[in-house]
């Protein structure tokens, strides 16, 4: 499965995402359910409060995605432990913008 995920710009300066495409690969953690992913797609939420969010991922799902993930920096605060104060919204704007059967998987690791 083609999986797109979206990141914080906010932490773009602290973390490469490298155990994201680490448990992806492996199938671990948010991917146990779906087994090993190729990661088509690695962008930001464009910076607050997200609304770019809502465009890559229509562009990821128009390039292939079958799912898309919200990093852990956005809905835990990996890694400096401060969540993303708008994520509630910017899931649901996304989840209106792509078709029904896009996954939408809320963490990474
Ligand atoms: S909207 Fe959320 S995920 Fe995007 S930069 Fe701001 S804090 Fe990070």
């Amino acid at each position: 499965m083609k999986v797109g995920i979206i990141r914080c710009q906010q932490t773009e300066d602290l973390c490469p995402g490298n155990t994201d495409f680490k448990v992806a690969a492996e199938g671990v953690r948010a991917f146990e359910e779906t087994g090993p992913v190729e990661i088509m797609g690695f962008v930001s939420c464009g910076g607050c409060p997200g609304k770019r969010a809502v465009g890559r991922a229509k562009v990821m799902v128009e390039r292939g995605a079958k799912a898309i993930a919200f990093a852990s920096c956005i809905s835990r605060g990996n890694p400096i432990g401060m969540a993303c104060p708008h994520f509630a919204a910017m899931r649901e704007s996304v989840r209106n913008a792509v078709s029904t059967d896009i996954f939408l998987i809320d963490y990474t690791h």
